[in-house]
Parts: C-alpha cells; sequence; structure tokens
C-alpha cells in the first residue's frame, strides 16, 4: 500500500509537470497561431419559424497547417487561462466586422446580423468599450448589425460594470444576447436591467426536449420570460425536425442547429444560401 502510494505521488507529480509543459506548449503555438493569421470564423445560420435566414453566429476555428482544423474548446479555455484571449478577441472581433461589411453589399446576406461570442476577460479588460468602437471604424461595419454573445456567468461576476459598458455599446448600436440561457445564475432582477435582445435557450435544453418533460417545461417558461421582458428567443443546437416543431408547439420560433447547417466557411455559406430544411 505504501509502495502505491509513492507510486501514485509521483506518477501526480509527473503528470503535474507534463500539464504544466503541455500548457506552455498551447500557449506559444496560439501566439503562432494569431502571427501567422491561422484563425478563421464559420458561421452558423439561424432561422425564423418561416426558414428564413435571419443571421448567423460566427464560430472560431484554427485552421492548422500540419493538425487542419481545431475546435475551440481546445484554445478558448487556454487563451482564458493564459491571457491570450484578448488579442485571440480582438482579432475575432476584426475578421468578424470584416466579414459584416464585406457582405452589406450582397444580395442575400446584407442586412443580416452577425453575433460573436465574446468571452468574459473581453468584456472585463477596461478597453473593451474601446477597443470594439475602434474595430467598428476601422472595418465600416454597421454596428446595428452586430450582436455579442455573453454568458450569464460571465455577466454576475460584475455586474454593475457590465451594464456599464453594454450601455455606451448600445448607443453605438450593437446588440447583446445571452448566451447558454438557464444554465448559469441570472436572477430577474439583473435581466431586466441588462440591455439585452435575445436570449439563447442552452443546447442541452433542446437535446432531450422530447423526452424530458421538465426540459419542455423549461422552454416555454424561457419563452415566457422573454416575452414579457421584450427579448427575443432563440434555440441552439436543434438537430431534428421533431426537436423543432416541439420547439414550436412551445412557442419557440427562432432556431438554430444541425437540422438547419453547421457551422461553415464564408464562402460555403455564399454558396448555399438556397438551402432551406
Ligand atoms: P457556443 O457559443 O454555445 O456555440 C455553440 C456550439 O454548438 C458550437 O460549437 C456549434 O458548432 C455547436 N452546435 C451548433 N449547432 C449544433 C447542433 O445542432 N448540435 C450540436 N451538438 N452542436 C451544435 P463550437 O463551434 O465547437 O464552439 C464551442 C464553444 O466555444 C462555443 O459555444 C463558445 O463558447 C466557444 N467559442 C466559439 N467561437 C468562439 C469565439 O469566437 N470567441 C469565444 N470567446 N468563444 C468562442
Ligand atoms: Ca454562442
Ligand atoms: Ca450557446
Ligand atoms: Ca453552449
Amino acid at each position: 500500500a505504501k509502495a502505491d502510494g509513492r507510486d501514485s505521488l509521483r506518477f501526480f507529480n509527473a503528470d503535474m509537470q507534463d500539464q504544466v509543459h503541455q500548457r506552455a506548449e498551447l500557449a506559444s503555438a496560439i501566439y503562432r497561431a494569431l502571427e501567422n493569421d491561422e484563425f478563421t470564423l464559420w458561421y452558423q445560420p439561424q432561422y425564423d419559424a418561416q426558414g428564413k435566414i435571419l443571421g448567423m453566429e460566427s464560430l472560431v476555428r484554427w485552421e492548422h497547417p500540419v493538425k487542419g482544423v481545431i475546435m475551440p474548446g481546445v484554445f478558448i479555455p487556454a487563451s482564458e487561462a493564459n491571457g491570450l484571449i484578448l488579442r485571440l478577441g480582438n482579432r475575432i472581433l476584426f475578421k468578424a466586422c470584416t466579414q459584416l461589411a464585406a457582405w452589406s453589399t450582397h444580395p442575400l446576406l446584407g442586412g443580416l446580423t452577425v453575433a460573436v461570442n465574446v468571452s468574459a476577460s473581453q468584456l472585463h479588460n477596461d478597453a473593451f468599450v474601446d477597443d470594439v468602437c475602434r474595430i467598428l471604424d476601422e472595418t465600416g461595419a454597421n454596428a446595428n448589425l452586430l450582436e455579442l454573445e455573453l454568458t450569464e456567468t460571465l455577466l454576475v461576476r460584475n455586474v454593475e460594470e457590465a451594464i456599464v459598458k453594454m450601455g455606451r455599446l448600445r448607443e453605438r448600436g450593437v446588440r447583446f444576447s445571452l448566451d447558454d440561457f438557464g444554465t448559469g445564475y441570472s436572477s430577474m432582477n439583473y435581466l431586466k436591467r441588462l440591455p439585452l435582445e435575445k436570449l439563447k435557450i442552452d443546447r442541452s435544453f433542446v437535446r432531450d426536449l422530447l423526452t424530458d418533460p421538465n426540459d419542455a417545461a423549461i422552454v416555454r417558461t424561457i419563452v415566457a420570460l422573454g416575452e414579457s421582458l421584450g427579448l427575443a428567443v432563440i434555440a441552439e443546437g436543434v438537430e431534428t425536425a421533431a426537436q423543432r416543431d416541439m420547439l414550436a408547439t412551445s412557442g419557440c420560433c427562432l432556431y438554430q442547429g444541425y437540422l438547419f447547417s453547421h457551422p461553415v466557411p464564408a464562402a460555403e455559406l455564399e454558396a448555399g444560401m438556397t438551402h432551406t430544411p
């Protein structure tokens, strides 16, 4: 037993060292990827009940020259931990706004909103509001078509600060949606004080919608909440027609998910504009 204990201690330490090493490797790889401009945005369209496209969410991808496409789950949390998220976040915003400006004259994509995910360290950074405004100026993007997705957990950390910053950006035309809604700790009290436009029902509630009566009840509650607060409500992670129908029955008429389209590169979105399920 003693030997076991020593062994596991040794392995634990080796593992810790390994993790520290891996984290440092990943940080320098992300740093290089920023230098080499390997981060691109893919876009996933959002639809209304009539199947009309209303806008799209941008989702970052790391297009690694050797490893191929790397998903954000691998490098976003790491970038948050090592501080690179500020540079990466501004790069993402710049790319989304550049695309928004380029699409302004497109016959089908012009006038559609582009949503950008914003992480906690970005919002809480002192330069955030100025950064967004500067990027809007530099790219010539229409601020009224830029939507920033924030999460509940991000907002509760400093509600007063968030309200002030969101208010300043709202004056500039920028809209806000609350991502992964239902998984965090929103209180009614601050929900009504935040300058929000939209609630995004978290994918976890959509997934088991047909089998779990609690999830159907939660969806109906979020829809009612949205109605009483004057907010649009969109469901994310809609994968089947049955889920969409159940959402419609529950009063939710905005959808995003694999049923309609996976996230795709901009060029593919431009090419596939005629698709409706
Ligand atoms: P999220 O903001 O909740 O984004 C939705 C995720 O669900 C995306 O994963 C999307 O590809 C995926 N998804 C969309 N439709 C479906 C569906 O029907 N079924 C299922 N199972 N999944 C679906 P992705 O692209 O891997 O992004 C994961 C997370 O990484 C995002 O979750 C977001 O938190 C973060 N992220 C992505 N892009 C950015 C970014 O540009 N900036 C920041 N700060 N975070 C980002
Ligand atoms: Ca999102
Ligand atoms: Ca989400
Ligand atoms: Ca989510």
